[in-house]
């Protein structure tokens, strides 16, 4: 929820909290997935398989293994309903796609970072009744968490990554492990059109301290948004951002309905 919420509280809000915001009489859209998200899924699973296959076994599975695997997933994911977009317009493109960036992921990533824990949760409680909970993609043996991130354009996630970095410490007090986090990156891997080659990985480090004061002070927000709206049912506790890139109705589950009319 973190990258969203300054974009547009009320579509993160929405896709956060739709049992609480339906229980008090407003309709939410029911989207299907989208094909970037679907994509981002899929190299995911890939990249999860083979790291830790690198981790328990040092060794690595067969690239085509991989590919499989993440296709898999995929169609698994377009089996409700996908929403496509130019860039992917059919599952063709996009098996093409996602065997294209996995062959990336395995060539340029898998062979420079050795892993200490690969795709596990994580979860703490925010105070006021909230709870905290991520997914945290790679933490390396010398001390860097990594996300891996896909899509078409290389964008920030500070409070996302500060997030992260800030549940990793209350892992630490609660494993008693030995080393912090030294570094946080992200690692973007683009969805190219089928028509170009595919582009080289690009990684970007971000300052710890700024990412973890974005994290903290979105979710202060988000709690006292959320605080406010359950006494007080009004969606404008919320701000809406209507200039938002993804201020449309394929993904914004609140676009047209009587929870939010702002978007065109
Ligand atoms: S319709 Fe637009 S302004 Fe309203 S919640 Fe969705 S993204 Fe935000």
């Amino acid at each position: 929820m973190l990258p969203g919420w300054n974009d547009c509280q009320r579509r993160s809000a929405a896709k956060q909290y739709r049992r609480q915001i339906e229980a008090q009489g407003f309709d939410l859209r029911s989207n299907k997935p989208t094909i970037g998200a679907a994509v981002g899924t899929s190299v995911h699973e890939a990249f999860a398989i083979a790291f830790t296959a690198k981790k328990d076994f040092c060794e690595i599975p067969k690239n085509s293994q991989l590919v499989e695997a993440a296709v898999e997933k995929l169609k698994k994911e377009a089996a409700t309903g996908m929403e496509w977009d130019d860039t992917t317009p059919n599952l063709g493109v996009a098996s093409t796609q996602i065997s294209r960036m996995v062959s990336m992921c395995v060539d340029s990533i898998l062979p420079v970072y050795t892993p200490y824990r690969v795709e596990y949760e994580a979860i703490v409680s925010a105070g006021d009744g909230f709870e905290f909970s991520g997914k945290l993609d790679l933490l390396t043996l010398d001390g860097i968490l990594i996300d891996l991130k896909t899509g078409a354009v290389v964008r920030p996630y500070q409070a996302q990554l500060g997030g992260y970095s800030l549940l990793q410490k209350h892992e630490k007090k609660e494993t008693g492990e030995a080393f912090s986090v030294r570094e946080i990156q992200t690692i973007f891997v683009k969805r190219s059109p089928k028509y170009k080659a595919q582009d080289s990985p690009v990684v970007s480090e971000y300052n710890l301290q700024t990412c973890e004061m974005a994290a903290w002070h979105s979710i202060e927000s988000i709690k006292s948004c959320m605080t406010s709206f359950l006494k007080s049912p009004d969606p404008w506790t919320f701000a809406a951002n209507p200039m938002s890139m993804m201020c449309r109705p394929q993904f914004c589950p609140a676009h047209g309905t009587n929870f939010c009319k702002m978007g065109v």
